[in-house]
């Protein structure tokens, strides 16, 4: 054991950590929720930390213009079309072979967080969109969970740590009178479409991505060893193009609010209330479709692939088939992936995504 914590030495001799800290940290298992600008920080850094058991969710793929922030990927990732979390799997087993990894190649939504979340000691925000986040922050409350939120856009980042209410009030966070407000305190409904910035309209600063997640992974490694009230209980944000640093106060809003997750446990993005079964991709100009196959089906590349031929070009792997098509004019790109869901490139209309994936794969 002594000499599996040797590399660990110089952050075992910080005070809030040492080797008790470090033992507990290799004996956490935290969901790490997408895998692309803030996910790959947050992955890193993580299994350099040494927190034993990291799952990472991710629905992509890596795409060339990820490379400029998404700091566990490469060219080769690019050529290979590997899905964005088996290339962070592979990546951390040559930095930290004492971590374990779940590489879950699919997209994070009420019908499969509470599974993904069960028996995880944190929940780190590594997605583009406030419905996934909802349903994360539904996830942390109901099973008692700290979630830490983060997200970055153009030269912005914000940044916060749940520490939520439990329905018994017994988790150390409670005992030590630490709780948080929740997401859903603090912003009640998602901002509707079109009214934020996203990374398409704005792009993104990779150190915004980067300090944020940084600041993600530090909330986290506090929560892992026990040193709650070292958590901060501010939402942080920060421009770091015009150099302003916010600490917004939001402890009071558990209290003065009427928050439908934390306070009335009524868990309505878990309910799937909110669920929506295409979602326009932040920074893409694509759009995902979820209608999956029953347990353990799994589309026929080959037989799609011979289908596809005619049309476009096809390449596929074990992960992915891919196709580039030429529909009334307009190019696309339809990847699919085995479980049956699809991301058509080209479009950011639900609409018109539909009818490529219902003429070309069918229903
Ligand atoms: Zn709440």
């Amino acid at each position: 054991m002594t000499q599996n914590l040797e590399r660990y030495h110089r952050q075992m001799l910080l005070s809030g950590i040492g080797e008790e800290g470090q033992k507990k940290l290799l004996a956490s298992k935290v969901l790490v929720l997408g895998c692309g600008a803030l996910g790959t920080v947050i992955a890193n850094m993580l299994a350099r930390a040494g927190v034993g058991h990291l799952v990472i969710v991710d629905r992509d793929f890596i795409e060339i213009t990820n490379l400029q922030r998404q700091v566990l990927f490469d060219e080769s990732d690019v050529e290979n079309a590997i899905p964005k979390a088996e290339a962070a799997k592979m990546k951390i087993a040559k930095i930290n072979s004492q971590v374990t990894v779940d590489a879950i190649v699919d997209d994070v939504n009420h019908t499969n967080i509470e599974k993904l979340a069960q028996g995880c000691d944190v929940i780190v925000d590594g997605v583009d969109n406030f419905e996934t986040r909802f349903v994360a922050n539904d996830a942390a409350v109901k099973l008692g969970i700290p979630y830490i939120y983060g997200g970055a856009v153009g030269t912005v980042g914000m940044t916060y740590a749940i520490l939520p209410h439990t329905h018994n009030g017994e988790s150390p966070w409670e005992q030590a009178g630490v709780a948080t407000p929740c997401l859903r305190c603090i912003f009640e409904q998602a901002p509707p479409p079109g009214m934020n910035p996203t990374c398409d309209t704005a792009g993104v600063l990779g150190p915004a991505v980067s300090i944020i997640s940084n600041f993600q992974v530090t909330e986290t490694i506090k929560v892992l060893t026990g040193n709650f009230a070292a958590v901060r209980d501010k939402l942080l944000s920060i421009d770091i193009w015009e150099n302003d640093v916010r600490q917004l106060k939001v402890a009071r809003a558990y209290d003065v609010g009427e928050c439908q997750c934390c306070k009335k446990r009524n868990f309505e993005f878990i309910d799937g209330k909110f669920a929506s079964s295409t979602t326009t991709l932040c920074g893409r100009n694509a759009v995902q479709m979820t209608q999956k196959l029953s347990d353990g089906e799994k589309l026929n590349f080959d037989t799609i692939a011979k289908r596809l031929e005619s049309h476009g070009t096809v390449k596929a792997n074990k992960f992915m088939l891919q196709a580039h098509i030429t529909d009334n004019g307009e190019a696309y790109e339809l990847t699919l992936f085995t479980d049956g869901r699809a991301i058509v490139k080209g479009t950011k209309q639900p609409t018109v995504a539909k009818s490529i994936y219902a003429k070309y794969v069918g229903a």
